[in-house]
């Protein structure tokens, strides 16, 4: 029997975008693909809520798409803020650092993020090109306050870069109203479509800033010259070539980005909001806590746990044997002592119900004391109770 998969991503995706990968593949010059890239593009724009940005999809990891910010924006000696948050935002600074960057960090404790007066000081401070934040922090389930914080940038003329990975299409962010300079994000957690596709919504004042470049950018495939030409007569409809696009992928997201809009973003962020705030309400009935400080920082997109005392890294396995998927963690500072629950894409009632049960009887098997159904009651309460 195949288990629900609830970790932070990949998650569970539509059925109508996991068939569009079984379609037959058509030539990336076909005018029949060009229409669903030209498509998903536009849908990517959309989603994003970024009319004024240039999309682009590339073939990569949610990895490669923050290289794809960092390598185009970047020059040798520039220096960076980084607003770090956890393991993400660490990966950023061995990314910026790798293309030359001189990083300065505002960090905060595991589960918290930092005060906006230490980064406005920060910000103040001067010199900075530009500034990365992680939306949501998957190693701890830590939102961080993007709109306040691009705002900041803004208003200090430094760039931003949001990493929306764990984020985009769940958390709720307007990129242009907003004024978030570069969002990038990855297919597999809640834009709904299986790992392999690097996404990126380009405003324009970055593209400006990396059209008034000195140094060449230090990777080919990194490359905005090489993939905005690419974009753009995809967009018009017309054939390009500069790497050959993941076909089968790219159809899967069309459809995926189709379900979303058709949703409606501000619907899906208050789903994923409602969601997450039953799984809050189940976690507290089982007597769960959560790693993020307060509710205020704590991501809808994942919930990270505390293992209760008795309770070790093994239960991730026990979950498992109840018929659900969850991580274990992974911020290296607390990594052995909690597990991390995905709700993401198209995490309902009936998922939820069926990951607080696995939960609750994998406690009462690991011997926690508790009460057999109590976090299903208060899940159940918070459902009815909207
Ligand atoms: N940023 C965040 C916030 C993430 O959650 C992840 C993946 N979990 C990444 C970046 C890296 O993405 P990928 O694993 O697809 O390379």
């Amino acid at each position: 029997m195949r288990d629900l998969l609830m970790i932070p991503g990949p998650v569970e995706f539509e059925p109508e975008v996991l068939q569009a990968l079984a379609l037959p593949t058509l030539g990336h010059t076909d005018p029949a693909f060009i229409a669903i890239f030209g498509r998903a593009l536009k849908r990517l724009r959309e989603v994003c809520l970024a009319p004024s940005a240039q999309p682009f999809v590339v073939s990569g990891s949610g990895t490669l798409a923050m290289e794809l910010a960092v390598a185009n924006l970047v020059e040798p000696g520039d220096a960076a803020l980084v607003v770090n948050t956890g393991y993400f935002s660490d990966r950023m600074v061995k990314i910026l650092e790798r293309h030359g960057a001189k990083v300065t960090q505002v960090r905060a404790a595991p589960g918290d993020v930092p005060s906006s007066d230490e980064v406005e000081t920060a910000l103040a401070a001067g010199g900075f090109k530009l500034m990365t934040l992680t939306h949501v922090d998957t190693s701890t389930g830590v939102l961080a306050p993007v709109e306040g914080l691009v705002r900041a940038a803004r208003k200090h003329g430094v760039l931003s870069v949001v990493d929306g990975v764990c984020a985009t299409a769940g958390e709720a962010f307007h990129q242009d109203a907003w004024g978030a300079d570069v969002y990038l994000t990855a297919s597999q957690k809640a834009v709904g479509v299986p790992p392999g596709l690097a996404l990126l919504t380009v405003g324009p004042l970055a593209l400006e800033a990396w059209r008034k470049r000195k140094a060449p950018v230090a990777s080919v495939y990194a490359d905005w010259a090489e993939w905005l030409p690419i974009m753009e007569a995809y967009e018009a409809g017309k054939p390009a070539y500069f790497a050959t696009p993941p076909v089968n992928l790219v159809y899967a997201l069309d459809v995926s980005l189709g379900q979303i809009l058709a949703e409606g973003m501000e619907a899906r962020f208050a789903r994923h909001r409602r969601v997450a705030l039953a799984f809050r309400a189940a976690w507290k009935g089982l007597g769960l806590r959560l790693l993020p400080t307060s509710d205020a920082v704590a991501s809808h997109l994942l919930s990270a746990l505390y293992y209760p005392d008795g309770v070790d890294a093994s239960f991730v396995g026990q979950v498992k044997a109840q018929g659900v998927v969850v991580a274990g963690g992974l911020h290296p500072d607390l990594k052995s002592r909690y597990f991390r629950v995905g709700h993401m894409n198209r995490t309902g009632p009936a998922d939820l119900l069926a990951t607080v049960g696995a939960v609750e009887r994998a406690l009462l098997a690991a011997g926690h004391r508790v009460e057999p159904g109590a976090g299903l009651a208060a899940a159940e309460s918070a459902l009815v109770a909207r």
